[in-house]
């Protein structure tokens, strides 16, 4: 008997177009290089004049400064360290989702570019990675950061694990009360977690008495861990989302998402994504709004916030700091003031006053459109997700595919094939204090009213 061998089950239609790790694009793409009009330049606080490299320098690390402050550069080479590391997890999957195409009955084309298949959960690692990698070159001991939901903190403890760094995290005190296992996965590579607003800063303690009994937010955190990274002798600064090399390093995503719909001949005509800081968004649409700004393409792109944080949709585009105690540079951004504490909401990681200075240009411009939309929503979409496509996604994440279905929708009664792109940034199994207050009816719908956006506002600096 030689029985033949059995048929590959469906060749037409994959639903994973993965690109083979030779195909991992070897630089990133700073689209600031394609932009006529760039991001304005960060402002030193102090003096109100552009920071200097060396002042950045104070802060974060020497080559992260450096591009930081590249606008000009259109591809900067990805090192082979970063690259050998990115094999252990890159390329990610480009999905179809077939079957929620189908629960939805939509004529749209779905795709997912699935970020969720590392330890940390999320698209964080791709900059992690890079951050640590460039902090270890400069011969640093120490790196500090701040963590929201708790995946960046994931994704720069792994990092720095792997290069053997000393971590030390400020996790968002309401994240640390809901998310203990994530403290514990943070430990286990090796970093240590201090919840924040801490007494163990000098902001910290300010915070604490002017917001006694605050849950916390990014913006408190980044101030402690700025502090803490000046009180350390060989010790710098990393941050996970909002700057432009954080942007740079998030490109990889939508390279890959490039190259693979090139493979399968499809050109998209909507590209959605969550937005916090703006770096999955920024990252992912990049290489798609290049060729836009170019002329040689067009497609819609979608920023999703929460309608608790809605930066994009009711802040103002203004000079702000990017931390609660204004230790950071300035930067210009849609903004809804560094003061503004957003409501406890359990997408951690888009509670965030501010945004990408470049997201923040690009919508400014009317390139990019943007979307808030509340956190039940959210769930429901989230649930739907789950049961149709498999994949538990991340709350921040379920913004983006709350949207991607409102599309979907949205083809089915115009009766249009178009094809939407959204990045599904993270997994949620870290998330299930939310899930449990969605099963059980209890999720409420914080939106703040013009008269707290008005507070927030009115602490903006006169630039
Ligand atoms: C941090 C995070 C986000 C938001 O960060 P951006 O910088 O806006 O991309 C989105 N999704 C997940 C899963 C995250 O961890």
């Amino acid at each position: 008997m030689n029985p033949e061998a059995p048929k590959p089950c469906n060749p037409e239609a994959p639903y994973k177009t993965y690109l083979s790790e030779n195909e991992l694009p070897a630089a990133w793409y700073n689209l600031r290089a394609d932009m006529k009009k760039k991001p304005a330049p960060l402002l030193n606080p102090a003096t109100k004049k552009p920071v200097t490299a060396a002042e950045l320098e104070q802060v974060f690390c020497r080559e992260c400064v450096k591009q930081e402050l590249d606008d000009t550069t259109p591809y900067i080479p990805i090192p082979q360290p970063v690259l050998d590391f990115y094999k252990m997890y890159r390329p990610s999957p480009l999905i179809r989702a077939y079957f929620l195409e189908k629960s939805l009955g939509t004529p749209a084309k779905i795709y997912y570019k699935f970020e969720g298949n590392n330890t940390s959960g999320s698209h964080k690692l791709n900059s992690a990675i890079a951050q640590a990698y460039y902090a270890k070159e400069q011969g640093l001991t120490d790196v500090t950061t701040e963590t929201g939901a708790g995946q960046w903190g994931t994704a720069l403890s792994m990092a720095s694990a792997f290069f053997g760094l000393n971590c030390h995290v400020y996790m968002v005190k309401c994240s640390y009360e809901q998310k203990p296992f994530r403290r514990e996965v943070m430990r286990t590579y090796g970093a240590d977690v201090t919840p924040s607003p801490s007494l163990t800063t000098e902001i910290g303690k300010k915070i604490n008495a002017e917001h006694p009994g605050t849950t916390g937010s990014l913006g408190c955190a980044i101030s402690e861990a700025v502090e803490a990274q000046s009180k350390l002798p060989n010790a710098r600064y990393l941050l996970g989302s909002v700057l432009s090399q954080v942007c740079l390093h998030q490109s990889i995503i939508g390279l890959e998402t490039q190259a693979a719909l090139k493979k399968l001949g499809v050109k998209p005509d909507v590209i959605i994504g969550c937005a916090g800081g703006g770096s999955n968004l920024a990252g992912l649409i990049a290489p798609f709004m290049g060729e836009k700004l170019r002329g040689e393409a067009d497609y819609r792109f979608i920023a999703v916030e929460p309608a608790s944080c809605p930066s994009l949709t009711r802040g103002v585009y203004a000079y702000d700091y990017c931390d609660t105690g204004r230790v950071c540079p300035l930067q210009k951004m849609y903004t809804l003031g560094s003061s503004f504490i957003p409501s406890a909401s359990h997408a951690g990681g888009l509670r965030y006053h501010g945004m990408s200075s470049m997201l923040s240009e690009l919508y400014d411009q009317k390139l990019m459109e943007a979307r808030s939309v509340k956190q039940t929503e959210v769930f429901e979409a989230a649930t739907l997700f789950a049961r149709t496509e498999g994949t538990l996604p991340a709350p921040e994440s379920s913004h983006a595919i709350r949207v991607a279905i409102d599309e979907a929708l949205r083809c089915k009664k115009e009766g249009k094939s178009e094809t939407i792109v959204f990045g599904l940034t993270g997994t949620g199994y870290f998330d299930m204090v939310g899930y449990g207050k969605f099963n059980d009816g209890q999720m409420g719908d914080y939106i703040p009213t013009d008269a707290d956006l008005a507070a927030g506002l009115a602490t903006l600096p006169t630039v």
